[in-house]
C-alpha cells in the first residue's frame, strides 16, 4: 500500500489489518466458494458472532447483510413502516432517509434543524418508526446518547427507533438492547472496501414485516425482512453476497474485539479532543459545531476562515494526509477529517502537527 494515510470520511483509509486479511482470504480462495457451502456458513456465523460481542448486541437480534446502507434505508420504508416514520434531520444522510420514505408517498414527519443544529426535543412526535442518525458525517454532528434515551422515552407506545450508525460504529457507544433496527456499512469506521451494508432488527421488527406481509401489504422481494431472515435463520444470504466483504468484516470486528470496544472507543475521544483544540487554536479554521456535545467524535469538521478546502486539501497531500472537502453545499468552506479505529494515536498527533505549520 502507499504510504498516504486517508482521512477522508468515506470510503476511508482501511483498516490497518485488511491487507494481512485479504491475502489470507486469497490464499484460502474466498471469492470462490458458494454461498450455499458450509464454509460459507461458517463464514456468516463468525462474522455475525464477532459484530454482536464488538457492538454488545443482545443475542436474539438479527443480522442481515445487504449491500449498502442506502438500501437499508428502503428496506425499513418496505419492511417497518405502513404510514408513518418521524426524521431527525440536520444534515444530508438524515434527510435522505426522509426523503426515501417521501419516495414511497408515506406521511412521514420530521424535526428539522439548519444544518449542524441541536434539534428541539420538545415537539411530540407521533410515527410508527422514528430515525435518529447517531452521527450526522455531512456536517460532523454527533446525537448525545442521553438524547437517543430521551427520544425513546418518549416515544409513542410501540413504536420502532432505528439509529443510523453507518458512521461511528463501534468508535461510539450506544445501548443496542433500548433500540429496534440499527444499520451501518462498511467503508466507513470499519475501513473495509464499499459494497456491504449490516442490518441489525430485533424480534418487533420481524413481527412488524410479518404483520405487513400476512396483511397483504408489499415488504419488497428477495431482501424483504421475511426472505433475509429465512436464510439467515440457516447462515445463509438470499442472493449470492458480497462473500469477501462478509469475511473481511469477520476478520476486521475480531481485531477490533481484541482491542476492545471500550479501548476504541477511548482512543476516538482522545484523537478527537486533540483535533478540536488543534482547530480552536488555529486562526484560519474553527469546529463547525458550536457546543461540545454535538461535536462527532469519529468525523471533525472544520469550518475555514478565509482558506478554501481546495487550498487545505493540497497543502495536506503534499504531506501524504488526505482530507475530505465539506459534504453537498459546505464543499468549499468546509473541511472533514475522519477519526475511525485504523488512524492510531500518533498518525491523529501528526496530522494535527501539519495542521499547525499550514
Ligand atoms: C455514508 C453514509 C450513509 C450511506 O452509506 P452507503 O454505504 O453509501 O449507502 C448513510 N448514513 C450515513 C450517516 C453515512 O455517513
Amino acid at each position: 500500500m502507499s504510504n498516504q494515510i486517508f482521512f477522508t470520511p468515506g470510503p476511508a483509509q482501511k483498516f490497518y489489518s485488511y491487507e494481512q486479511h485479504l491475502k489470507n482470504a486469497l490464499k484460502k480462495d474466498i471469492p470462490s466458494i458458494s454461498h450455499r457451502s458450509n464454509d460459507f456458513q461458517n463464514i456468516f456465523q463468525e462474522t455475525v458472532e464477532n459484530i454482536k460481542t464488538l457492538l454488545g448486541i443482545p443475542s436474539e437480534y438479527y443480522i442481515f447483510f445487504t449491500s449498502s446502507a442506502t438500501e437499508i434505508w428502503e428496506r425499513i420504508t418496505q419492511n417497518l413502516i405502513i404510514e408513518s416514520s418521524h426524521h431527525f434531520v440536520n444534515g444530508s444522510f438524515s434527510k435522505r432517509f426522509y426523503e426515501i420514505t417521501k419516495a414511497y408517498q408515506l406521511k412521514s414527519t420530521v424535526t428539522e434543524a439548519g444544518f449542524g443544529e441541536a434539534f428541539d426535543l420538545g415537539i411530540p412526535v407521533t410515527a410508527e418508526l422514528i430515525a435518529i442518525t447517531q452521527n450526522e458525517t455531512s456536517i460532523g454532528y454527533n446525537f448525545p446518547n442521553d438524547e437517543i434515551t430521551h427520544v425513546i422515552e418518549s416515544k409513542p407506545t410501540g413504536a420502532l427507533v432505528a439509529v443510523d450508525v453507518v458512521s461511528c460504529a463501534p468508535a461510539v457507544a450506544l445501548d443496542y438492547s433500548t433500540i429496534d433496527t440499527a444499520y451501518f456499512s462498511v467503508q466507513k469506521s470499519f475501513g473495509l472496501p464499499a459494497g456491504l451494508g449490516v442490518w441489525i432488527v430485533n424480534d418487533k421488527c420481524i413481527e412488524k414485516a410479518e404483520f405487513k406481509e400476512k396483511s397483504g401489504m408489499i415488504t419488497g422481494s428477495y431482501h424483504s425482512i421475511g426472505q433475509l431472515k429465512k436464510y439467515a435463520d440457516k447462515y445463509q444470504t438470499p442472493e449470492t453476497p458480497n462473500v469477501l466483504n462478509i469475511y473481511l468484516l469477520g476478520k476486521v470486528a475480531q481485531d477490533m474485539l481484541y482491542r476492545g470496544a471500550k479501548q476504541i472507543q477511548n482512543d476516538t475521544i482522545y484523537k478527537s479532543t486533540i483535533l478540536y483544540q488543534t482547530m480552536n487554536e488555529l486562526d484560519w479554521i474553527e469546529p463547525f459545531i458550536g457546543e461540545k456535545k454535538y461535536r462527532s467524535k469519529t468525523v471533525g469538521v472544520g469550518k475555514l476562515m478565509d482558506k478554501s478546502s481546495v487550498e487545505i486539501i493540497n497543502k495536506m497531500k503534499e504531506k501524504k494526509m488526505i482530507v475530505g472537502p465539506g459534504y453537498g453545499k459546505f464543499k468549499n468552506e468546509h473541511i472533514r477529517i475522519a477519526n475511525f479505529p485504523t488512524h492510531s494515536k500518533e498518525q491523529m498527533e501528526l496530522l494535527v502537527d501539519i495542521l499547525k505549520t499550514l
